[in-house]
């Protein structure tokens, strides 16, 4: 098992496969994405042996992200890569969603476990603000594929916006309580791109966090695997709510997952100043050098971000490395 020195366990790696993205959400890629990074991405051959070394080394769950992880056209075989390597239990993706009704079955087949989607507005012309994009009617329709198909979890992730959707609340309850998905705000970051927009636009998840528990919602228990969201459950509602609150004190306590990038680096946090390659420890099929490089460099893993005193690593945005 993959041990820190803080005693923290990491069971949970997720995987960014591409940097590349073709939303411009105005927090994280206004200007679209540098298209130069595609040549850099881990080949399938790479992603299969450094999932069989996490998987070797404890890991039991693989999310896949980016960039926009629906862009590679080997996605379908990707999922059903991590799926069939000894050990992992769960495969997840975090999408855009604009592949998702027409690929969500195929992705299910290959043994796709879970999705989540982002959508931080339900009005199309705020979606299109925020994105830069205008296909939020099939997204929707997605997630209704996904929830039909009978995935394991279906979740939705909203970034809190003052100024855009943070009016919205009653709109996303609306939503939660016919639908059956688990949906997140999650808190904007700041990154090293978008300093102006965060200080305009950031806003607190315990404003909602209050609102959830004057209203009766209960905060729910966790699974060892389980994200960084708080998830709160009502008996009115299908859904469930849930923050993800990375200013909140302790946040990195029970901090649970390593991140590589689509260039092969490990990130032991999205706000590391540092980061390791191992790509080329995946050129052969023996999964022990990665382990050990796994079980070093973890010894170096800091208690916690530094994100309150405004200092956020090498990270420029989360297209990076996944958010
Ligand atoms: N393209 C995929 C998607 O849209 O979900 C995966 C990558 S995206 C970077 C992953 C998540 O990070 C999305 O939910 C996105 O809204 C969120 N995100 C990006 N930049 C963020 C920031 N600065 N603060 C908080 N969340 C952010």
């Amino acid at each position: 098992m993959l041990t820190d020195r803080y005693e923290r366990r990491f069971r949970y790696l997720r995987l960014s496969i591409t940097e590349s993205c073709n939303f411009k959400c105005d927090y994280c890629l206004p200007d679209g994405p540098d298209c130069s990074s595609r040549r850099h991405e881990l080949t399938l051959a790479e992603i299969k042996r450094l999932v069989r070394a996490f998987a070797q080394a404890g890991t039991e769950k693989v999310r896949i992200t980016g960039g926009e992880p629906a862009l590679r056209r080997d996605l379908t075989e990707i999922i059903a890569a991590c799926k069939n390597t000894p050990g992992i239990k769960e495969v997840a993706i975090t999408t855009n969603g604009y592949r998702l009704e027409r690929d969500i079955e195929a992705w299910r087949d290959a043994g796709l476990d879970a999705v989540n989607v982002s959508v931080d507005s339900f009005n199309p012309g705020t979606f299109q603000l925020i994105t830069g994009d205008s296909r939020l009617p099939s997204i929707l329709r997605g997630i209704d594929k996904a929830i039909a198909l009978g995935l394991k979890r279906v979740k939705i992730n909203a970034v809190l916006l003052r100024g855009y959707n943070f009016a919205e609340y009653n709109t996303f309850l609306d939503y939660v309580k016919f639908h059956p998905v688990s949906l997140r705000f999650i808190e904007l970051m700041l990154t090293g791109d978008n300093r102006d927009y965060y200080k305009h636009h950031h806003v607190g998840g315990d404003v909602i966090q209050r609102k959830l528990l004057q209203e009766g919602w209960e905060s729910t228990r966790k699974g060892i695997t389980a994200g960084p969201a708080l998830e709160y459950q009502h008996p009115d509602y299908a859904g469930k709510m849930g923050l993800i609150m990375p200013y909140s004190k302790d946040f990195c306590n029970d901090c649970n997952r390593l991140r590589i990038s689509s260039r092969g680096q490990l990130f032991m946090c999205l706000f590391a100043s540092q980061h390791q390659d191992l790509r080329h420890l995946l050129q052969d099929d023996a999964p022990e050098p990665v382990i050990q490089f796994l079980q070093d460099t973890l010894q170096g893993k800091e208690a916690s971000h530094h994100l309150h005193e405004e200092f956020t690593g090498s990270t420029r945005h989360l297209a990076m490395i996944g958010g």
